[in-house]
């Protein structure tokens, strides 16, 4: 550096400079359009200037140039920014940057690169390469003026180069009086003590209104008493506003306008770093798929808006609103902004969400939603165990039973977690055939004949092992393939009564569990008519079983799909009566001819014997037949054949068994009878 700049100053041998700093200065030096000047920062003095120079500094010669004293002219913020520039020349790096020049009281911009000269004794100054502006191609990209202030290290002003006063006035006194947010000053000067340089970009107040610049802020030694804070702050405005707009767009919902997952995602990145506690709601609207299929995309969109301005526009609550995927919402509640408690909060969500939406042409849609809730920072430290952990809420307020809220709790994503894996390997369950079928016989205890077989549901999975059936269907359902999953099942089940018959020799129907939300499908009972059909069986041979919510759900639906199906002539069971809601006042409006009393009261059958008793005979005078499941032991058995109870299932009486296992016994019954 020194080399070449010795030789630089002597411009007449510039062959050498060509040599070693070969990107501009092919030509000769003197007719270079860049004005190039060497500065001593101690002496405020140019020490040599070319020809280019001399105009930028409206010099009449040199010798003019050479004796000016910069010193009166220079505020103590550029002095400062100079001894800094020196820091780094020292490291052998330059500086490039616009600036303001005002010669004579003529006010001239220029792109200048800066370097650093040595002088013979070792003293480093400033070596200047000034493009004016009017040669920069891309003018607009570098339209930013250096503006440098100081301050002492309580704010107080110091001083201000020419463009800062242009900017922000003559009325500075404190490095606050710059922020719209006068803390900030205090950060920064925080920032600066404890590591010297801070940056960053902030919106300040100018005399053209508030500005977006980017701070770069530095301890300035002036003397080696006292630091100096040095401001140096460059307009950013225009680059600023798009990248907001560009950073608003991304993180934008584009159909409601809410913050997207990616916005959200952001919002809460900010609330950790700030350490704002804060109550999260996950809602997801119930059957909504349903809406979208049924009524079309636009009215499904409609619904979308109306509850992301609901959810926006909310009265009670002040929040921030995100769409996270679909149907689903993401609420944000600061802790400390709301007087209403967690819970209170999650109700009022509920009936926000639950006032009836409207279609196309205005008529009245029921919907409602779910929501899970979790809070930060006792259900979790980072954004996503948080997400994981309301929406492992809003699952279990799903199953439960939808249309409700539930506050997270520790294991409830353990169940999320099994949920999602048990719907994975579900998916390919049939294609794999991993599914099968158990039967297990209904005795009628008058002659011990077998009454029935149970079709029971059995899934191995070489991951997941036996799954238990309540799981697998419970999954179904939740992820829209019960249809598919219980006509497999009615086609395996009615297919295998002929030989079910033949191996235990008896005429006993097949009972098979109907799930209640296959139940109300159009196409089931001309399903069950075909697959009937194919097997040359009739309607009698055939049991239903339904559980009491799933007749309750929906009461004029229920007893819509049951009328249909026993006017077909399909017996229809009320399974696990007793658990559910247990009223006898409307199971004689069902056309169901037989009620099976749950597992819980036979395992308490010594307490319960009275109650199993007086249901019996209510039964019988509704005309319907009693029938016990769970009967495990032969005394529970000769109490109910005592009441008059006959018809039983139980492992006392069977296991349920697949169907090889009654042909293998059949076939062995007949070697020992041949035998
Ligand atoms: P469920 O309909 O009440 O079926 C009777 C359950 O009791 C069966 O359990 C059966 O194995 C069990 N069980 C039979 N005898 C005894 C006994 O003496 N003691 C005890 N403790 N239990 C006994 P499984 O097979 O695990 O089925 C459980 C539930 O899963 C069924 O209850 C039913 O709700 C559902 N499920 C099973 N298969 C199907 C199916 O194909 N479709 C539908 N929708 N649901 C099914
Ligand atoms: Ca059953
Ligand atoms: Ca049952």
């Amino acid at each position: 550096m020194l080399h070449h700049l010795t030789l630089f100053k002597n411009s007449k041998q510039n062959k050498h400079i060509t040599k070693h700093r070969p990107y501009k200065m092919s030509v000769n030096c003197n007719q270079l359009s860049t004005a190039v000047w060497i500065y001593d920062i101690d002496n405020y003095r140019i020490h040599w200037a070319n020809p280019a120079a001399l105009l930028l500094w409206e010099a009449d010669d040199l010798t003019e140039l050479l004796q000016r004293d910069f010193s009166t002219n220079t505020s103590e913020a550029v002095q400062s920014t100079l001894r800094d520039y020196r820091h780094t020349f020292e490291k052998n790096q330059s500086v490039s940057m616009f600036w303001r020049f005002t010669p004579k009281g003529i006010t001239k911009e220029a792109f200048c690169q800066m370097s650093g000269y040595t002088f013979p004794d070792g003293r480093i100054g400033l070596q200047c390469e000034a493009i004016p502006s009017p040669l920069l191609k891309d003018h607009s990209q570098h339209n930013s003026i250096i503006m440098l202030s100081t301050y002492n290290m309580d704010g107080v002003f110091i001083s201000a180069n020419p463009a800062f006063n242009d900017q922000m006035g003559n009325a500075v006194e404190q490095f606050s009086q710059l922020f719209l947010t006068p803390e900030h000053s205090t950060e920064i000067i925080a920032a600066v003590k404890h590591q010297e340089i801070f940056e960053s970009d902030y919106l300040l107040k100018t005399n053209s209104g508030n500005l977006w610049f980017h701070l770069k802020v530095s301890l300035s030694h002036a003397n080696f008493t006292d630091s100096e804070l040095l401001v140096q702050q460059f307009n950013i405005h225009n680059r600023k506003l798009e990248q907001i707009q560009l950073t608003a767009q991304v993180n934008t919902d584009p159909l409601t306008g809410l913050l997207n997952r990616r916005g959200l995602k952001e919002l809460l990145e900010q609330y950790i770093r700030q350490n704002i506690e804060f109550f999260i709601y996950y809602i997801d609207l119930d059957s909504f798929k349903m809406i979208n299929d049924s009524m079309g995309h636009s009215v499904g969109d409609l619904v979308l808006k109306t509850l992301a301005q609901r959810l926006q526009n909310n009265a009670t609550v002040t929040g921030q609103a995100s769409r996270f995927g679909g149907d689903e919402y993401i609420y944000i509640v600061e802790k400390n902004q709301s007087t209403l408690s967690q819970n209170h909060i999650a109700e009022q969500l509920i009936t926000l969400t639950n006032r009836p939406y409207t279609d196309l042409e205005g008529n009245p849609l029921l919907i409602s939603a779910s929501v899970g809730s979790a809070c930060y920072p006792d259900d979790g430290q980072d954004i996503n165990k948080l997400l994981l952990r309301a929406d492992a809420a809003m699952y279990m307020a799903k199953s439960k039973g939808k249309k409700r809220q539930i506050h997270y709790q520790k294991g409830m994503e353990d169940i999320l977690q099994r949920r999602s894996l048990v719907a994975k390997h579900l998916h390919l369950a049939i294609k794999n055939s991993e599914l099968s079928m158990d039967y297990q016989p209904i005795f009628d205890t008058t002659d011990n004949s077998i009454h029935s077989f149970e079709a029971l549901l059995r899934w191995r999975n070489p991951l997941l092992g036996l799954v238990p059936a309540e799981e697998t269907i419970q999954v179904a359902e939740q992820i829209g393939i019960i249809v598919e999953l219980e006509n497999w099942i009615i086609k395996q089940a009615i297919g295998d009564l002929p030989l079910l018959r033949e191996a235990t020799l008896c005429q006993a129907k097949i009972a098979i569990n109907i799930s209640g939300l296959h139940f109300t499908e159009p196409e089931l009972p001309a399903f069950l008519l075909s697959v009937l059909a194919h097997n040359q069986l009739n309607t009698a041979d055939l049991q239903i079983e339904l559980t009491e919510s799933t007749l309750i759900k929906d009461i004029n639906e229920g007893f819509f799909c049951a009328n249909e199906l026993s006017n077909l002539g399909i017996s229809l069971s009320i399974d696990d009566f007793g658990t559910g809601y247990s009223s006898l006042a409307y199971l004689h409006q069902i056309p169901a001819n037989i009620v099976k009393i749950d597992n819980s009261f036979t395992s308490r059958m010594e307490q319960s014997a009275a109650t199993i008793t007086s249901i019996h005979h209510l039964l019988k005078s509704l005309k319907l037949t009693t029938l016990v499941e769970g009967v495990e032991t032969p005394e529970q058995s000769s109490m109910l054949n005592l009441i008059g109870i006959n018809l039983q299932q139980g492992y006392h009486l069977a296991h349920p068994k697949p169907l090889s296992y009654y042909l293998a016994a059949a076939k062995l019954k007949q070697s020992a009878l041949l035998s």
